[in-house]
């Protein structure tokens, strides 16, 4: 658990150490899918806790414009397909 991971992001900007996009990039998001693998609803309460670590953490650094609804950023994307 406590071991770093290559695609963890910055905090508080939410950016991807590697390449400065905002996370979880495609990298990110491939390296998730596999680090999970057959362990899907782990890394859906795993992505879950840092959405909403990640509104907090931008909502503070602009309390005038909050972050839109991160839903599609970080749990869309990784939920199980039809
Ligand atoms: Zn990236």
């Amino acid at each position: 658990m406590a071991r770093p991971h290559p695609h963890l992001p910055i905090r508080p900007v939410w950016l991807r150490r590697r390449c400065g996009h905002p996370w979880p990039c495609g990298p990110a998001r491939l390296s998730l899918l596999t680090e999970y693998r057959g362990n899907r609803i782990a890394l859906l309460i795993y992505l879950a806790v840092l959405k909403e670590e990640a509104t907090t953490h931008l909502t503070e650094l602009t309390p005038t414009t909050p972050p839109a609804d991160l839903t599609d950023r970080f749990l869309t994307w990784a939920r199980a397909r039809g």
